[in-house]
């Protein structure tokens, strides 16, 4: 089984929503799949497909305006939530820190967290996507409870381009081992970045790489679907 996990980000409607998620629907598949839909988006129908946040606060109630809180996320059914994405890093300074406690929110009210990390062009260029990576998954992962890991390098997000096989390998194999350095080698960890069906098959079945995190091609059915089914289990 992979994950193949949507994001919607800040577009789409509900009839847009109700028109995916049926297609979803009647695909056959033993991928799990999950979309991350906008807050608006995570009442009504979901015609029994698995659907996520993509922010969740890391506090339990009170007077944090335009905020959303884990128990609010539950009573839309939410299963999964996306914290740290390099847009919430970028435009709204979320740390690592912050990362840390949205996840643990998360896990708190029983939503698996999706915790992503990437290195800035900057930094590739730099040779430091490593230690970067790194870094990242250590001070951003709760201390317990169960989450997700997706690597998404910041410079291959809505780019059209991908890392090679073999540096999607390589800093996959680093986070498995920074995981298991912290006994928590069983976790999924994901690629994302510019996916589509051309590269899915690919890039799903290099070594640890547990699924899909997919941005713009997650929106309509005619560019999901056929991702989907080119993942082989
Ligand atoms: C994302 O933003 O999570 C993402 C993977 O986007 P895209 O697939 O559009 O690069």
């Amino acid at each position: 089984m992979k994950y193949v996990i949507g994001n919607w980000k800040m577009n789409g409607n509900m009839a847009e929503k109700d028109s995916l998620l049926k297609s979803l629907k009647n695909v056959r598949t033993d991928n799990k799949v999950v979309i991350c839909l906008p807050f608006t988006l995570l009442c009504g129908n979901t015609f029994g497909i698995t659907i996520g946040a993509q922010d969740i606060s890391e506090h339990t109630n009170g007077a944090y305006t335009g905020d959303i809180s884990g128990a609010m996320l539950i009573e839309s059914d939410v299963k999964y939530v996306l914290v740290g994405h390099s847009e919430r890093r970028f435009y709204h300074h979320e740390t690592n820190d912050i990362v840390k406690a949205k996840a643990t929110a998360a896990i708190q009210n029983k939503i698996i967290p999706i915790i992503c990390v990437g290195e800035t062009a900057d930094e590739k260029n730099a040779g430091r996507t490593m230690s970067v990576v790194k870094k990242m998954v250590l001070e951003s992962v709760p201390k317990s409870g169960n989450y997700i890991i997706a690597y998404e390098p910041r410079w291959a997000i809505g780019k059209g381009v991908t890392p090679s096989a073999n540096e999607i390998t390589a800093v996959h194999e680093t986070i498995f081992k920074t995981l298991r350095g912290i006994k928590k080698e069983n976790t999924p960890v994901i690629y994302g970045g510019s996916v589509d069906a051309g590269n899915a098959g690919t890039i799903a079945n290099l070594p640890h790489v547990d699924g899909l995190l997919i941005g713009r091609a997650s929106l309509k059915s005619d560019t999901l679907l056929p991702i989907i089914k080119t993942i082989k289990e």
